[in-house]
């Protein structure tokens, strides 16, 4: 028996994990004694592995390479020989004929870790030419990242998730700690402990909020609106820290003039909350010695979902709640790894390092260091516009690693007719994802505990995991999937393992030069900045009260409210939003295949609805639904209780009987290209109805 080291792949928390193995098999897990879970683990992280011991679960494991050599043929399985040959002949086909840019390439935010999406963005950029790259940060933290980017001047987390248990108020906006991350609602509890104030905002009761001191139960669709009256408040009755806006910000003026119209009295009709009440939740805040704001994607999956975030970074730095230990702004990433695959490029506009590919002394130093002539300087697109671009007849191939845009991506009968007309479409996978089941070119690749690497928690920490077990059927780790292709379309690429590529890397982004493999060993946990050698890590951000932009002042930047697009009606009375599920991560691919998790839940995936709309509607508990927005009809499970506000309906995405996606309105944020996840117009019937 041997013990190996890893690092949860469920969520960003970020917690390691012990594993017990023997033959070859994973006998159990245990939390270890990582920084941020010091030996705790949720229940994924205790009982998430079943499938690397047993690769023929309810979807089998994708074990050999897969070619489909005309549209509609059924998969061949073929030779790794042959299947680089053939998916890099079109690729380089298609290149050729329409140009570099009628390929997209996607980065992989879950399992791979960042070596893999270094890799991956450097195939995009220095192989095939191109800056259409991305990843699912797309659909969750985008928006966070585009506004603290702005406003602070880095789209991260300014301060640790273990400091949370330290800070004396927290405001936790649009997040559900206990579903989306259950170490970090752990933090949340002992913050109230030891203590702290708990402010949620948040139309349904979560569990944070049973614990809550005030809880603004709002209606949908009215965050913008509540913030601006946040902001509002706290500079109308004098609350905010006039040194520090004086000393440290820009914008002021112009963000108090147009958030004057927003008070709680004449912002209650949009947010349905009782002014009294907001005052009060403003003034626990500003009252508080240190406070930090959490949120998730609540607040980001909204065609507003930038200026919202901006909005939330308003008020900490008004109040002063940046800079210090145990303060911040938390945008608290879902999957394990999108803080990483942002970290290193995976993005249309930057590369490794949040380093612009539009600046052309950033892109000499990359072509010099990839031994390539030029590199593209036009932003690619994001991956939530591929579809508009194959009905435009620009992208004609996609080469999707690690991600199932057929099951998470909104409006899914669309996504669909735009992959049936691509030319090639290759997915790279570790399961036959509803993707992978329309892929020409099939590239089984290893799983989280089959390699090694780095992952980046939400809270910026890089930390190594171990490879624990050997893997099992012709599979071969991300990295060198992506090498063996760049190599036989003409760019050699033989790394010898990974911490060759993160050696390339870190010389390449002066953010993480000084986060080497030896520094990371073990459970050995460093955040981002961390510039030299002997430089630890920033644990938190802006020391000096300088931040990151331009000027070196946080920027104020405030925005009006704007209704979701989708309306309710009589037709479609009922606004469906998507949300997490404790026991499920991301599309189900990984966790749907582990006995103890899939007990927990299964297909068809519930609707979560009001007691009150279910007597409207004649609807029982536990009773078959059909869900039906202006896209699309599927089927779900009602489950009634008074935990769900009146008027709106929640599911979670990653059923494929039930896939919620086939009903969600595609409507983008403007900025980031996130789209509105949270508001979609739908009516329920019972089954028997139909
Ligand atoms: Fe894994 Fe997240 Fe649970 Fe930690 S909180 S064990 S990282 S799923």
């Amino acid at each position: 028996m041997e013990k190996k080291l890893v690092v949860c792949p469920y969520c960003a928390s970020g917690c390691k994990i012990s594993f017990t193995v023997e033959n070859n098999k994973i006998i159990k897990a245990e939390g270890a004694n990582g920084f941020t879970n010091q030996g705790e683990l949720c229940l994924k992280g205790y009982y998430g592995w079943e499938f690397l011991n047993d690769t023929r679960l309810l979807t089998p494991r994708l074990t050999q390479p897969m070619v489909r050599y005309r549209k509609g043929d059924p998969f061949t399985t073929v030779s790794w020989d042959e299947a680089i040959r053939f998916a890099s002949s079109k690729l380089m086909d298609i290149k050729e004929k329409h140009g570099p840019d009628s390929i997209f390439i996607s980065g992989c935010a879950r399992g791979p870790g960042n070596e893999a999406n270094y890799v991956t963005q450097k195939f995009a950029r220095a192989v095939i030419g191109t800056n259409n790259v991305d990843c699912c940060a797309r659909v969750c933290h985008g928006p966070s990242v585009t506004a603290l980017e702005k406003t602070l001047g880095s789209g991260a987390m300014s301060n640790s998730i273990v400091e949370i248990e330290d800070t004396k108020c927290l405001l936790i906006f649009g997040y559900n700690a206990a579903d989306s991350h259950p170490i970090v609602a752990r933090r949340i509890l002992k913050a109230k402990q030891k203590g702290a104030k708990i402010i949620v905002c948040d139309p349904r009761v979560i569990e944070s909020s049973r614990i809550a001191d005030i809880h603004l139960q709002m209606k949908n669709g009215s965050n913008m609106a509540l913030v601006n009256a946040f902001i509002n408040t706290l500079i109308e009755e004098n609350l905010y820290n006039r040194e520090f806006v004086e000393n440290y910000s820009e914008g002021f003026e112009k963000m108090r003039e147009l958030v004057s119209k927003y008070t709680p009295e004449n912002t209650a009709e949009i947010t349905g909350l009782d002014p009294k009440m907001v005052r009060e939740a403003v003034r626990m805040y500003a009252a508080a010695p240190s406070a930090t704001i959490l949120w998730g994607m609540g607040v980001t999956q909204w065609g507003q979902g930038v200026e919202t975030c901006m909005g939330l970074s308003n008020i900490a730095v008004i109040t002063g709640n940046l800079a210090r230990p145990n303060v911040g702004v938390g945008p608290v990433r879902g999957q394990n790894n999108v803080q990483g695959s942002c970290d290193m490029g995976a993005t249309p506009g930057q590369f490794p390092g949040y380093q612009s590919v539009e600046d052309p002394e950033i892109r000499a130093k990359f072509e010099k260091a990839w031994g390539v002539k030029s590199l593209p300087a036009k932003k690619g697109i994001p991956i939530t516009e591929v579809g508009h671009n194959v009905e435009e007849g620009k992208l004609k191939a996609v080469y999707i690693f690690g991600e199932d845009p057929l099951q998470t991506e909104p409006d899914l009968s669309s996504v669909r007719e735009a992959y049936e007309k691509l030319e090639l479409v290759i997915v790279q996978d570790i399961f036959m994802t509803k993707t992978a089941m329309q892929a020409d070119v099939i590239f089984p690749a290893t799983s989280w505990g089959e390699h090694e690497g780095v992952y980046s928690a939400a809270d910026r920490g890089f930390q190594y995991f171990e490879k624990a077990i050997e893997p099992k059927g012709n599979v071969k780790p991300d990295w060198e999937i992506h090498s063996l292709m760049a190599t036989a379309m003409g760019y050699p690429m033989k790394y010898k393992n990974t911490k060759e590529i993160w050696d390339e890397m870190r010389e390449l982004c002066p953010l993480y030069y000084g986060a080497t493999y030896e520094k990371m060993a073990g459970l050995g946990y460093v955040p981002w900045p961390c510039l030299t050698l002997d430089d630890p890590g920033d644990q938190w951000m802006y020391k000096g009260n300088r931040f990151a932009t331009p000027s070196g002042k946080a920027q104020l930047i405030a925005s009006d409210w704007r209704p979701p697009l989708d309306q309710v009606d009589d037709d479609f009375p009922l606004i469906l939003s998507t949300v997490r599920e404790v026991g499920h991560y991301s599309c189900r691919s990984m966790t749907g295949n582990c006995s103890a998790l899939q007990t927990l839940a299964d297909e068809p995936g519930y609707v979560q609805m009001n007691t009150t709309d279910a007597q409207e509607l004649g609807i029982k508990d536990e009773q078959l639904v059909w869900v039906e927005s202006r896209r699309g009809k599927v089927i779900s499970r009602a489950k009634v209780s008074e935990r769900t506000n009146r008027g709106a309906v929640y599911m979670t995405y990653q059923w494929w009987i039930g896939a919620c996606n086939e009903l969600t309105i595609e409507h983008l944020d403007p900025y980031s290209k996130t789209p509105e996840y949270k508001y979609s117009a739908v009516r329920l019937h019972k089954i028997e109805d139909q």
